[in-house]
């Protein structure tokens, strides 16, 4: 069959038209006739269980027994966390062991160490990691060690809870990996959590969600999956992220930035160019994870998608706007968290770390990124 169309332009009946691009069976030729092309990639996805709706959380103490949880540890943050940690145990009644509300951002060694402890010494049978991704990644953490399965209740948009990464700091570094043993089991989605969630850690961990799409578009790794999931997730954050700063109590708009936050942690595997390696290197230096994230992103966007054109064409649509690194930068103008890494602790005197530390790991897609260019990004975003 002989399929119509512009020279040079991809058809693709899942995704948008955009220009010329690798994961996709069809390519029209000079001619306007379709030609057959091999798309080329690897799609490795390990299977986890969402559930889904406001009032999920009721549902927890089935979910425990799907996966004959006996002995329950409640893994959380302290504060509104373990509010949510003690209501989970009250549901989860003689399945639960103990609340352990000690997460802390970026996982510091001593934090997972005493997690792992907790979790011996109850002899927990499984975790349930109630919050955003400091709960998530404490529960990581532990089962990395231990094997534990995990059951995570999100309450931020990190998109933690969807991804086989782990990450623990210590001094000045972060380290991360893989390992499919930490990645919940189950997911249990209720977006009425979310309701009271102060909008600066929504914008925060909306606009880390929205990185993690972002930089898919131009990942290596990006397949016709994550591809469509990135432009879902996106679409949904840029319609519903300013509606949840006009209204909190928006349940629809918050009910679709959770669906989004999912979709951006499903990803969120294949994003680890430049843009999750920086904010990664930050991190190591104590800077709060989402807020960096959400204060470099319109600038790695300006200089990756100048090299990305399949990329920029993706997120102009994903977002409506023909200057997609403009329209990232105008939302985080718009939302109430820091504008600036002066203004989230960054130490201009650290530039050449973490420049030589970019620039150490040969970075070459969409574009080779030397360490003059990390210092130039990192003097627009001070
Ligand atoms: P967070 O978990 O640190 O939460 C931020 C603050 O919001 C905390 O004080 C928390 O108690 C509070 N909070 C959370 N939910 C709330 C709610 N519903 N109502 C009121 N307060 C609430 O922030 P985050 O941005 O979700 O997670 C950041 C951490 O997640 C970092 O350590 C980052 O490295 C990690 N992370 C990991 C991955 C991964 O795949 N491994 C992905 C993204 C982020």
């Amino acid at each position: 069959m002989v399929v119509r169309c512009r020279p040079g332009i991809v058809l693709n009946s899942v995704f948008a038209t955009v220009p010329d691009q690798r994961c996709t069976a069809v390519r029209c030729t000079a001619s306007g006739k379709r030609s057959s092309l091999s798309p080329s990639f690897t799609h490795d996805v390990s299977p986890q269980r969402v559930v889904f709706a406001p009032g999920a959380l009721a549902r927890i103490g089935e979910e425990a027994e799907r996966l004959k949880f006996s002995r329950a540890l409640v893994v959380a943050t302290p504060g509104s966390g373990a509010r949510l940690g003690e209501k989970i145990i009250g549901l989860l009644g003689a399945r639960a062991v103990g609340l352990h509300a000690q997460a802390v951002i970026h996982v510091p060694k001593a934090v997972a160490e005493a997690g792992l402890f907790a979790a011996r010494e109850a002899k927990a049978d499984g975790l349930i990691a109630a919050g955003g991704g400091s709960a998530i990644g404490l529960a990581k953490a532990i089962a990395r060690d231990t094997g534990l399965p995990i059951i995570a209740v999100p309450t931020t948009y990190s998109g933690s809870e969807a991804t086989t990464i782990f990450g623990i700091s210590e001094g000045a570094r972060k380290v991360t990996g893989r390992d499919v043993k930490v990645l919940p089991r189950t997911v249990v989605y209720d977006p009425d959590l979310t309701l009271d969630l102060p909008a600066s850690v929504s914008a925060a961990s909306g606009m880390n969600a929205i990185a993690h799409c972002v930089e898919s578009f131009w990942a290596d790794g990006r397949t016709p999956v994550t591809l469509a999931l990135a432009s879902e997730a996106t679409r949904r954050f840029a319609k519903n992220l300013p509606a949840v700063m006009a209204d909190g109590h928006d349940g629809e708009a918050r009910a679709q930035c959770l669906v989004a936050a999912w979709l951006s942690g499903c990803v969120l595997s294949v994003s680890n160019g430049l843009q999750h390696k920086l904010a990664h290197v930050l991190g190591g230096l104590s800077l709060p994870h989402a807020q960096a994230h959400a204060i470099i992103l319109p600038h790695v966007s300006r200089f990756n998608l100048q090299a990305a054109p399949e990329a920029r064409a993706r997120l102009a649509e994903a977002l409506g706007s023909h200057d997609p690194a403009e329209a990232i930068a105008n939302m985080l103008r718009q939302f109430p968290i820091p504008q600036r890494l002066s203004e989230i602790g960054f130490d201009a005197g650290k530039t050449d770390f973490v420049a030589g530390e970019i620039a150490a790991q040969s970075i070459t897609s969409p574009r080779p990124v030397s360490a003059a260019d990390v210092r130039e990004l990192l003097n627009a975003a001070f």
